[in-house]
């Protein structure tokens, strides 16, 4: 799973910023094209959710979706990992 910031919905009011345990979301420094500063995701594979939510099959954490006022959290499942094939050659 993987964490995303809705940005239509969200107004920059970096509540997020203030509750995740991790200190997953920081204060955004660039305006997007609404001028609101939409927090910024640092490592957010460190979310109890992104990492065990597939596995448990319900949400372990969910403090900022809960905080957020406008529904802007969420999360997304990510597509499969898909293997590559690597040549070795001794
Ligand atoms: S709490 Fe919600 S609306 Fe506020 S900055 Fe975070 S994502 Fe945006
Ligand atoms: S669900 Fe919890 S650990 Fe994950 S980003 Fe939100 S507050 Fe942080």
């Amino acid at each position: 799973m993987k964490l995303v910031i809705d940005e239509n919905r969200c107004k920059g009011c970096n509540l997020c910023t203030q509750v995740c345990p991790y200190r997953i979301f920081s204060p955004g420094a660039r305006a997007n094209r609404k001028g609101i500063l939409v927090p910024v995701l640092d490592r957010p594979e460190r979310c109890t959710n992104c990492r065990l939510q597939a596995l448990y099959g319900r949400t372990l954490c969910g403090v900022c979706q809960l905080t957020c006022p406008d529904q802007a959290i969420g999360w997304v499942s990510e597509r499969p990992y898909e293997p590559v094939r690597i040549e070795v050659e001794y």
